[in-house]
């Protein structure tokens, strides 16, 4: 099915796609005539990129009229699915499967294949992003023919970060491990200067560790820490001068927890706690920019002390400092 004149947004709302025409095919044999017939055809994921990156002149192509096709291969340890599908709705049947992806991006709600095409990364120093677990892709190329490689294949690593510019991946296969249980906890205000001095130890300190903070003050507001099934118990009521939660929290303060995944260190299946936000609620705040930077690890501290200097311009840009602590109190 094709629509006339996309007219729509992105997540965010920062943005609308130009391109005149959104299909949605309902079959990949559909699929390849449309690009086989098309002068400009680009795959749209499910619009969680905050930029143009998934935009054409020409047709937007979304895959979410694809069956999911999930067909764990336990032989391989690999899973092989649709590439419109969401994280979540894959995780949600390993699980049940009794199968684990390695890592998951702070939201379960993006396609595999707009994920995988932009490099999306979850969090702990030692998991590769998400892309990192590609084995394998079928992708349909601009003469509507159907292109299959395999990692170790020339090219390959270009072609699963292909920022959706090669063709539309109609069908990813990933490797897949035994499930796992993860228990999260979350520290509150930990001492800026103690994190800086450990910041490697605190990384280290779980399967998982993601940091939030505004930029401002002499505490980092949140560490939320993913530890898997085994590891040390890092309970403890002083985590680098930060104390435990008493009850779920989200990164922004004053907003729900209950948007979060499960907290307070219950241990549970991967699924359910390596992302930060719940597949039925908006993850995060809804209307917001967000953008990063990657540096090499050696200068990260370096690059922490400048963004605390830069304070002043960056933390009234954040919401949390919208939502509960900027301005300052002013003392007249
Ligand atoms: C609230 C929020 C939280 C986020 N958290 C994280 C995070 O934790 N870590 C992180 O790294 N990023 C994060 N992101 C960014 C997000 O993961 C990326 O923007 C990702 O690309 C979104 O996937 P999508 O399916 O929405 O793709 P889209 O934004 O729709 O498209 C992105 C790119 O993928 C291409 N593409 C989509 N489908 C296909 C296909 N079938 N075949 C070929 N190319 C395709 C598009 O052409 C485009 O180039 C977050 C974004 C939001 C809004």
């Amino acid at each position: 099915m094709t629509d006339q004149l996309v007219a729509e947004r992105n997540w965010a709302g920062n943005y609308s796609y130009q391109a005149p025409q959104l299909a949605h095919p309902a079959s990949v044999e559909e699929l390849q005539g449309l690009v086989a017939g098309g002068q400009k055809v680009r795959a749209l994921g499910t619009r969680h990129s905050f930029n143009s990156i998934a935009d054409t002149a020409g047709t937007l192509v979304v895959l979410d009229q694809l069956d999911p096709g999930i067909s764990v291969d336990a032989a391989n340890m690999t899973v092989t699915v649709s590439g419109g599908t969401r994280y979540g709705t894959l995780a949600a049947e390993l699980q049940r499967q009794g199968f684990a992806l390695h890592n998951l991006a702070s939201l379960p709600h993006i396609s595999v294949a707009g994920a995988v095409s932009t490099a999306t990364h979850g969090s702990g120093d030692a998991n590769g992003n998400l892309a990192s677990a590609v084995a394998g892709l079928e992708l349909v190329t601009a003469d509507g023919g159907i292109l299959s490689v395999r990692r170790g294949d020339e090219d390959f690593d270009g072609m699963v970060v292909g920022l959706g510019a090669l063709g539309i991946v109609t069908k990813l296969t990933l490797d897949i491990q035994p499930t796992f249980d993860v228990a999260q906890s979350v520290f509150e205000n930990l001492n800026w200067d103690l994190v800086l001095e450990n910041f490697d130890q605190i990384t280290s300190s779980a399967y998982s560790v993601s940091l939030f903070t505004d930029w401002s003050g002499d505490t980092v507001g949140q560490a939320w820490l993913k530890r898997r099934g085994g590891d040390a118990d890092p309970e403890t009521s002083d985590f680098f001068g930060g104390t435990p939660a008493t009850e779920a929290r989200h990164p922004l303060p004053g907003v729900s927890g209950s948007n979060c995944t499960q907290q307070l260190g219950m241990a549970g299946p991967w699924s359910d706690r390596l992302a930060h936000f719940r597949m039925e609620f908006t993850p995060s705040q809804g209307d917001e920019l967000q953008s990063e930077y990657l540096i090499p690890r050696e200068h990260a501290v370096d690059a922490l002390r400048t963004m605390r200097r830069l304070s002043d311009v960056v933390t009234p840009c954040c919401w949390l400092a919208k939502s509960a602590r900027w301005p300052p109190t002013s003392s007249g």
